[in-house]
């Protein structure tokens, strides 16, 4: 069993908010949303940051990228959306497996958060 967050997110082990699945990503609400519109959207295989993809971990971001747009519509941003990727100590990463914040609403979402 790993010990990884989203691993056992993405193994179904721990119950997590799914609102986007396929074989090799995993969306779920983010547990502390900051706007209305908060989602986690992961890769099923454990890459722990941008740190540490490698170009054949391309594919896989591509495809996650191309699907933010139909996740952050269907939980209700339907006029745009930002995604914010932390990285590490300096980008102040909590949970060491690559996710990609999807964050909306129906209203702007502000400045450049502070923190997310
Ligand atoms: P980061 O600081 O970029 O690593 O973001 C980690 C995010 O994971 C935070 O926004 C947390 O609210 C979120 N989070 C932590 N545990 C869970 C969980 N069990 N289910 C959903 N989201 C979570
Ligand atoms: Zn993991």
């Amino acid at each position: 069993m790993s010990d990884c967050l989203f691993c056992r997110i993405a193994a179904g082990s721990i119950p997590s908010q799914k609102v986007y699945e396929d074989d090799e990503m995993l969306a779920f609400r983010d547990i502390n949303p900051a706007r209305p519109v908060h989602v986690l959207l992961i890769p099923k295989k454990h890459i722990s940051s941008l740190m540490s993809a490698t170009a054949e971990d391309a594919p896989v971001l591509g495809r996650m990228l191309a699907r933010a747009n139909e996740i952050a519509v269907a939980e209700g941003s339907p006029d745009g959306f930002r995604v914010i990727i932390n990285n590490g100590r300096v980008g102040q990463q909590e949970v060491p497996h690559l996710h990609l914040h999807i964050v909306g609403g129906p209203d702007p979402v502000g400045p450049m958060l502070k923190r997310i």
